[in-house]
């Protein structure tokens, strides 16, 4: 990728397209965003923004049009696991009229590169029945047991894209993402992981307070940080590695040592409420690292500890704006 490419970021409004804008602005780079809503927590980067509905094709034939190079495609229906468990039909059928149409458009207006953002969540769910996983590597997709509704989605997207390099030697690049997080993504409304969700219950929490942990928070997982995931991204595109990739890390920690991490840095004694009607996804799920560092040479490093630290940092300075932080108790003198 020269200077100056022309670039086309769909779900720009969203957690990783409104970093990835950002990232691509400092780069020197004509970016175009496009969604069916603004960012959330700051003013996007981008040269335009445009809210368009992206499941209608000639709206994806706008958000293409007048020379762009590259899309990253990154807009989706999408949330945290009670939300992708409760909308299978919904989230199965708007992503795939996002995707198919973004594709095609793509395709018609000479866009020479096109970044699909698929998922972890194709990877079959009997390889994720224990919590001590073995990282799971780019061929374990098949024979296929995706998560339902969503993870299906994005495996079929995934072929489509291969379709069209097949039959039309259109350029795809497709990224399997593992749990990102960082600051100035959703934190509340049921569409929020847990690193976020998590990181909103401690925040509002008085110290020695319990809070609320979906299943028996035994369930494993490994989390990127945003910054990371915007990196890897980059070097995706700027490779010519064609097959899905693995981005995420392979540092596998329970959902229980993610509270207590989180609990730390908020300097908070806390006890946790096990809801074990609550969904939990996979029992275990991790990503082997093997693909991307021989294609890219690299893989994400920023720490869990640096990471949950700036993206607690951003939560609770959003609910102190709020009002809705906790009074800070005084403790042993009896002062009011
Ligand atoms: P996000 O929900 O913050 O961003 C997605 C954006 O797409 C939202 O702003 C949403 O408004 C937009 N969108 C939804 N429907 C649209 C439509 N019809 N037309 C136009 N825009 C629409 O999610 P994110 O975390 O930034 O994820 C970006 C991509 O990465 C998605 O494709 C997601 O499936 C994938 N992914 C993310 C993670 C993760 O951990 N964040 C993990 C795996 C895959």
């Amino acid at each position: 990728m020269t200077k100056n490419t022309r670039i086309l970021v769909t779900g720009a409004g969203g957690f990783i397209g409104h970093h990835l804008v950002r990232r691509l602005k400092a780069e020197g780079h004509w970016v175009r965003g496009a969604d069916i809503k603004q960012p959330e927590y700051e003013p996007t980067a981008a040269d335009e923004f445009e809210i368009l509905d992206l499941r209608e094709f000639d709206k994806c034939l706008l958000a293409v049009r007048s020379g762009i190079d590259e899309v990253y495609n990154l807009a989706a229906d999408m949330g945290g696991i009670g939300f992708i468990t409760a909308n299978h039909a919904d989230l199965a059928r708007n992503n795939i009229l996002i995707n198919a149409h973004m594709l095609e458009a793509s395709r018609l207006q000479g866009v020479k590169k096109f970044l699909f953002s698929s998922s972890a969540c194709v990877y079959p769910q009997s390889k994720q029945k224990d919590p001590d996983v073995t990282p799971l590597k780019e061929e374990d997709a098949f024979p296929a047991d995706p998560e339902p509704g969503y993870g299906w989605e994005k495996l079929y997207t995934e072929q489509l894209c291969g379709y069209y390099l097949q039959d039309y030697k259109f350029e795809s690049r497709i990224v399997r993402f593992h749990n990102v997080y960082g600051p100035l993504g959703t934190y509340e409304g049921g569409r929020e992981k847990a690193p976020a969700a998590i990181s909103r219950k401690v925040a509002l929490a008085g110290d020695g307070d319990s809070i609320e942990v979906w299943g028996d928070g035994l369930q494993t997982r490994s989390f990127m940080y945003i910054d990371d995931c915007v990196e890897g991204l980059l070097r995706l595109v700027a490779s010519d590695y064609r097959a899905p990739l693995n981005l995420g890390t392979d540092r596998l920690v329970t959902i229980n040592e993610l509270v207590d991490l989180i609990s730390r840095i908020a300097s908070k004694k806390l006890r946790m409420c096990h809801d074990l009607s609550k969904p939990q996804g996979v029992r275990g799920r991790n990503s082997d690292n093997r693909r991307v560092l021989e294609v890219l040479g690299w893989e994400p490093s920023i720490s869990l500890e640096e990471g949950l630290a700036a993206t607690y940092a951003w939560i609770e300075s959003e609910l102190r704006k709020a009002g809705r932080m906790p009074k800070a108790r005084t403790v042993g003198t009896g002062a009011h």
